[in-house]
């Protein structure tokens, strides 16, 4: 995995490559925003190491901007700016975790492992995948620009889906995720709701489709073409546990 160290001390920065290299990253090194730039239209890192300080630019302000790009690679943002605002600033702006320094490598290269075993769906508020879009804010949820009419639990099952999209969701998951530990749970509730979510996202024309895997749980994946109700296999893709 290539990962871009953004820093401004080179020294520092060289000797930050070179013990990502022998935890198994391959590591460029940026020493300004302009240069962070340069690299990341070349290169689609696995992750940015971002310090906030540089010469030219803010880090912030390049975090920003990739992200205002629709870029969802995770930034791990490294600082001696380590007030809580800084922190809170750094993760409003898009920022998937923030150390502040000094810091260890070890912890720095545990994180970046962390941060890359999350699904990147997000772009601020907005979780995508396909062409369909839920804005966590506003609890929109939109196929290709078009709103979806759905309900709260359909949503949350959406949500749960999305997020952990391409591996299965567990019921005991969506379960707990519904109905609380503590309430009753209907495991029936949940195949009516993601039948229903089934017949919104084909009617809608999304790209998205969601699977039963039997005994497990549900999982969803992007597909190319929109499916309708009449071409889904059985079995695959039947509503039936
Ligand atoms: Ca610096």
């Amino acid at each position: 995995m290539r990962v871009l160290v953004v820093e401004d001390n080179e020294t520092y920065g060289r000797l930050l490559a070179a013990r990502l290299g022998l935890s198994g990253f391959e590591a460029d090194v940026a020493v300004s925003v302009a240069e962070a730039e340069w690299a990341s239209s070349q290169v689609d890192y696995s992750a940015i190491v971002l310090d906030l300080g540089l010469p030219d630019r803010d880090g912030m302000e390049f975090l920003r901007e990739l992200r205002g790009r629709g870029k969802t690679t995770p930034v791990l943002i490294v600082t001696a700016r380590n007030r809580l605002a800084d922190r809170v600033a750094a993760l409003h702006a898009g920022a998937d975790d923030f150390m502040g320094k000094p810091f260890s490598t070890d912890e720095l290269i545990a994180r970046l492992h962390a941060v890359l075993r999350r699904p990147h769906t997000m772009v601020g508020r907005v979780m995508r995948l396909g062409n369909l879009a839920i804005d966590l804010e506003t609890r929109q949820v939109r196929v290709d620009g078009a709103l979806l009419s759905i309900r709260l639990r359909e949503q949350a099952i959406l949500e749960l889906l999305v997020r952990d999209h391409g591996t299965v969701v567990t019921r005991r998951a969506i379960e707990a995720h519904l109905f609380g530990l503590a309430d009753e749970s209907d495991s029936n509730a949940i195949d009516v709701y993601v039948h229903r979510l089934r017949r919104h996202l084909a009617d809608s024309g999304a790209t998205v489709q969601i699977h039963t895997v039997r005994g497990v749980g549900f999982m969803i994946s992007v597909i190319r073409q929109p499916v309708h109700d009449a071409d889904m296999p059985n079995g695959r893709n039947g509503t039936q546990p």
